[in-house]
């Protein structure tokens, strides 16, 4: 059988092992860290990092394709893999996702609409986008964000000193800030053959910046989702993308803004487990196998929770309850603002 390679050893690359076992394959997880929760279930597990080239060679040569929980790999690992082994996705979801700057320009390219923004790299160029861009309005760091961090909200324009300390003064943009009706993100896949299937939109409530839940179905007209999916398939087809892909959207009076897209399996489309035929693990674990892509139609009402931090407390609570399917991902340490697990809440 073959072995797919996973960088990244946290929840999501813990739950594509399981995928890629179900389907008789071996995963081999690198991660820098020590008990990652992927080592829990996968084949193998090398524990380096991103600049040992010869950890990164074994790891390539022990696999036969290597995928990825997360984009933000070092450029000089991803040449040294792909010199021995195919990425999937490939490079170029991976340049394009890695900076909201390029993501932005791309998305736009595609006659796709983005929130107004601009470029922000010192205090003059701050003051300039909050010029063109208006408040309130959200400066993320270009790279590196994610559950919120790396972000600073302005309500006026003399907020300005504080979010540009607030991002470190790192490269950034300003958003201006999209008066959403709601949210929603389509979870995509692409094969090696190029055919696309899209779970239905779910909907999508953020608690500082981190995704509470996901509600299937979202509670948007038919007309919505149809476009939703459209679009994301535009944004697979320009890339040639394999593999399934997490866009996240606005929506408003004035129609489907893109907030932004991952490269990967994605929290919010945690529902398909107990939702659909096959979910968004394994879907990925297909395409970047090279196997067709399976039957994502969903079967059921879905609510999916995050458990964050303390939520973990829950659980034997939450285990008790029936239509509920719990998903833990094996850490210890419940910090605040730590995943350390899901409930899919179904609805037949
Ligand atoms: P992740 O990658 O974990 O989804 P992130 O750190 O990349 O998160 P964003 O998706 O950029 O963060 O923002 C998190 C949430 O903040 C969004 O889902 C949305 O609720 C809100 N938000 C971000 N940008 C805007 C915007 N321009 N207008 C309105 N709300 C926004
Ligand atoms: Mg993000
Ligand atoms: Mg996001």
């Amino acid at each position: 059988g073959s072995t797919i390679g996973i960088l990244g050893g946290g929840q999501l690359g813990r739950m594509l092992s399981v995928a890629a076992a179900r389907l008789g394959l071996r995963t081999h997880v690198f991660d820098p860290g020590a008990d990652a929760p992927a080592g829990h279930v996968a084949h193998k597990v090398t524990t380096a990092g991103y600049d040992d080239l010869a950890a990164l060679d074994a790891f390539a040569e022990s696999v036969d394709v290597v995928t990825y929980e997360f984009e933000n790999i070092p450029t000089e690992a991803l040449d040294r893999i792909e010199s021995i082994r195919p990425i999937r996705p490939g490079r170029e979801a991976l340049r394009v996702s890695q900076d909201r700057a390029t993501e932005k320009a791309f998305l736009e390219e595609l006659g796709l609409k983005v929130a107004p923004w601009a470029e922000v790299h010192d205090p003059d160029s701050l003051a300039a986008a909050l010029e063109s861009v208006g408040t309130p309005a959200i400066l993320k760091t270009r790279r590196f964000g994610y559950d919120g961090k790396g972000q600073a909200r302005l309500s006026a324009p003399d907020a300005a000193g504080s979010a540009w300390e607030a991002v470190s003064g790192a490269p950034s943009v300003l958003e201006g800030f999209v008066d959403f009706r709601c949210e929603i993100s389509v979870i995509a896949a692409r094969g090696l053959d190029g055919a696309v299937s899209c779970f239905d939109p779910g909907e999508n409530v953020h608690e500082g910046g981190i995704l509470r839940t996901t509600t299937v179905p979202a509670s948007v007209p038919g007309s919505v989702a149809t476009d939703a999916v459209l679009l994301a398939a535009r944004i697979l087809n320009a890339l040639d993308y394999v593999g399934v892909m997490g866009v996240e959207l606005f929506v408003t009076d004035a129609g489907l803004v893109v907030n932004e897209i991952a490269p990967r399996v994605h929290n919010s489309g945690h529902w398909t487990q107990n939702g659909c035929t096959v979910d968004q693990f394994e879907q990925h674990i297909r395409a970047v196998a090279g196997w067709p892509l399976g039957d994502g139609q969903r079967h059921a009402d879905v609510v999916m929770e995050n458990l964050i931090g303390d939520d973990i407390d829950a659980v034997p609570r939450i285990a008790g309850e029936s239509d509920a399917a719990l998903h833990l991902y094996g850490k210890g340490d419940a910090r605040p603002g730590r995943k350390m697990g899901h409930v899919n809440r179904v609805r037949r």
